[in-house]
Protein backbone atom coordinates (compact mmCIF):
# COMPACT_ATOMS: atom_id res chain seq x y z
CA UNK A 1 0.00 0.00 0.00
CA UNK A 2 1.67 3.43 -1.04
CA UNK A 3 1.56 5.84 1.88
CA UNK A 4 0.33 9.33 0.78
CA UNK A 5 1.97 12.19 2.35
CA UNK A 6 -0.98 13.46 4.48
CA UNK A 7 -0.38 10.06 6.35
CA UNK A 8 3.17 10.71 6.93
CA UNK A 9 4.22 12.07 10.67
CA UNK A 10 6.15 15.45 9.74
CA UNK A 11 7.55 15.75 12.83
CA UNK A 12 9.66 12.64 12.01
CA UNK A 13 11.05 14.33 9.13
CA UNK A 14 12.13 17.97 10.83
CA UNK A 15 14.90 18.79 12.96
CA UNK A 16 12.76 21.32 15.42
CA UNK A 17 16.17 22.49 17.19
CA UNK A 18 17.47 23.22 13.59
CA UNK A 19 14.21 24.81 12.34
CA UNK A 20 14.06 26.93 15.85
CA UNK A 21 17.42 27.70 15.75
CA UNK A 22 17.06 30.17 12.61
CA UNK A 23 14.22 32.58 15.00
CA UNK A 24 15.21 31.92 18.72
CA UNK A 25 18.17 33.43 21.14
CA UNK A 26 19.11 31.97 24.02
CA UNK A 27 18.18 28.37 23.04
CA UNK A 28 18.78 26.29 26.23
CA UNK A 29 18.10 22.46 26.63
CA UNK A 30 15.78 22.35 29.82
CA UNK A 31 15.01 18.90 30.25
CA UNK A 32 15.08 15.82 27.32
CA UNK A 33 12.79 16.80 24.85
CA UNK A 34 12.08 20.66 25.95
CA UNK A 35 14.26 23.84 24.90
CA UNK A 36 14.07 27.19 26.05
CA UNK A 37 15.07 30.79 24.64
CA UNK A 38 13.77 34.17 24.98
CA UNK A 39 10.61 34.75 23.40
CA UNK A 40 10.37 36.28 19.75
CA UNK A 41 6.91 37.60 20.03
CA UNK A 42 7.79 40.07 23.36
CA UNK A 43 10.60 41.39 24.50
CA UNK A 44 12.24 38.96 26.22
CA UNK A 45 14.27 39.14 29.59
CA UNK A 46 13.92 36.00 30.68
CA UNK A 47 13.83 32.31 28.52
CA UNK A 48 10.00 32.45 28.53
CA UNK A 49 9.59 30.89 25.66
CA UNK A 50 10.19 26.79 25.11
CA UNK A 51 9.04 24.33 22.46
CA UNK A 52 9.25 20.49 22.38
CA UNK A 53 11.98 18.94 20.25
CA UNK A 54 10.08 16.21 19.04
CA UNK A 55 6.65 17.71 18.25
CA UNK A 56 8.21 21.16 17.62
CA UNK A 57 5.07 22.25 20.36
CA UNK A 58 5.69 25.91 21.72
CA UNK A 59 5.01 27.90 24.42
CA UNK A 60 5.84 31.68 25.70
CA UNK A 61 5.33 31.19 29.71
CA UNK A 62 4.87 35.32 29.78
CA UNK A 63 1.34 35.23 27.87
CA UNK A 64 2.20 34.93 23.83
CA UNK A 65 0.75 31.60 23.48
CA UNK A 66 1.05 28.62 22.22
CA UNK A 67 0.78 26.60 18.98
CA UNK A 68 2.68 24.29 16.94
CA UNK A 69 5.79 24.55 14.12
CA UNK A 70 3.13 26.02 11.58
CA UNK A 71 1.27 28.69 13.97
CA UNK A 72 5.14 29.73 15.03
CA UNK A 73 6.27 30.33 11.13
CA UNK A 74 3.30 31.97 10.47
CA UNK A 75 3.58 34.45 13.03
CA UNK A 76 6.87 35.30 13.05
CA UNK A 77 6.91 35.46 9.16
CA UNK A 78 4.01 36.98 9.54
CA UNK A 79 2.58 34.85 6.42
CA UNK A 80 -0.78 32.31 6.22
CA UNK A 81 -0.57 29.16 8.23
CA UNK A 82 -1.04 27.47 4.68
CA UNK A 83 2.20 29.61 3.56
CA UNK A 84 4.11 28.08 6.69
CA UNK A 85 2.51 24.94 6.38
CA UNK A 86 4.46 24.44 2.89
CA UNK A 87 7.20 25.55 3.86
CA UNK A 88 7.92 22.98 6.59
CA UNK A 89 7.07 20.66 4.29
CA UNK A 90 10.02 21.50 2.53
CA UNK A 91 11.95 21.69 5.85
CA UNK A 92 10.77 17.53 5.59
CA UNK A 93 11.78 17.50 1.57
CA UNK A 94 8.30 16.21 1.11
CA UNK A 95 6.99 18.86 -0.85
CA UNK A 96 4.00 17.29 -2.91
CA UNK A 97 4.15 19.76 -5.82
CA UNK A 98 8.03 19.32 -6.09
CA UNK A 99 7.74 16.00 -6.34
CA UNK A 100 5.08 15.59 -8.53
CA UNK A 101 6.67 18.00 -11.49
CA UNK A 102 9.63 16.36 -11.26
CA UNK A 103 8.25 12.92 -11.78
CA UNK A 104 5.33 14.51 -14.74
CA UNK A 105 8.39 15.68 -16.88
CA UNK A 106 10.10 12.52 -17.12
CA UNK A 107 9.97 10.81 -20.29
CA UNK A 108 11.71 8.09 -20.88
CA UNK A 109 12.24 4.72 -23.68
CA UNK A 110 9.99 2.82 -21.70
CA UNK A 111 7.02 5.03 -22.03
CA UNK A 112 7.72 5.67 -25.64
CA UNK A 113 7.90 1.95 -26.10
CA UNK A 114 4.31 2.08 -23.84
CA UNK A 115 2.90 5.06 -25.68
CA UNK A 116 3.28 3.87 -29.59
CA UNK A 117 2.83 -0.06 -28.49
CA UNK A 118 6.60 -1.02 -30.04
CA UNK A 119 9.32 -3.00 -27.89
CA UNK A 120 12.70 -1.00 -26.76
CA UNK A 121 14.86 -3.11 -28.88
CA UNK A 122 12.84 -1.64 -32.06
CA UNK A 123 12.90 1.62 -31.10
CA UNK A 124 16.12 1.63 -30.40
CA UNK A 125 17.80 -0.24 -33.19
CA UNK A 126 15.42 0.65 -36.48
CA UNK A 127 13.69 3.63 -35.51
CA UNK A 128 17.36 5.61 -33.54
CA UNK A 129 16.07 6.37 -30.82
CA UNK A 130 18.44 7.50 -27.70
CA UNK A 131 17.73 7.99 -24.18
CA UNK A 132 20.56 10.75 -23.95
CA UNK A 133 19.18 13.16 -21.26
CA UNK A 134 20.43 12.12 -17.89
CA UNK A 135 17.46 13.41 -16.36
CA UNK A 136 15.38 11.50 -18.37
CA UNK A 137 13.24 14.44 -19.39
CA UNK A 138 12.92 13.52 -23.39
CA UNK A 139 13.86 11.16 -25.65
CA UNK A 140 15.72 11.59 -29.37
CA UNK A 141 14.66 10.64 -32.09
CA UNK A 142 17.28 10.42 -35.02
CA UNK A 143 16.33 10.72 -38.52
CA UNK A 144 19.12 9.45 -40.90
CA UNK A 145 19.03 9.88 -44.89
CA UNK A 146 19.66 7.19 -47.30
CA UNK A 147 23.19 7.05 -47.05
CA UNK A 148 22.75 6.78 -43.12
CA UNK A 149 23.75 10.11 -41.62
CA UNK A 150 21.94 12.07 -38.95
CA UNK A 151 19.64 14.33 -41.38
CA UNK A 152 17.45 15.65 -37.99
CA UNK A 153 17.07 14.89 -34.50
CA UNK A 154 14.12 15.82 -32.95
CA UNK A 155 13.48 15.71 -28.79
CA UNK A 156 10.10 13.93 -27.87
CA UNK A 157 9.08 15.06 -24.32
CA UNK A 158 6.32 13.88 -21.91
CA UNK A 159 2.51 14.06 -23.61
CA UNK A 160 1.40 16.58 -20.15
CA UNK A 161 4.68 18.87 -21.09
CA UNK A 162 4.06 22.32 -22.99
CA UNK A 163 6.43 21.58 -25.69
CA UNK A 164 5.87 17.91 -26.83
CA UNK A 165 8.50 18.17 -29.60
CA UNK A 166 11.76 20.26 -29.96
ZN1 LIG B 1 6.30 35.82 24.65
Amino acid sequence: MGKTYRQINIDEYINYERFYSKYLKNMKRTGTDKISAQCPFHDDQHPSFWFNINNGCWKCEAGCGSGNAVTFLARVEKISQKEAYKILLKEAGLFEEDKKKGKKMKYTLENYSKEEKLPIEFLTNVCNLKQEDYHKRFVSIYYKDEKGNTAAIRKRHHPQNKKRFS
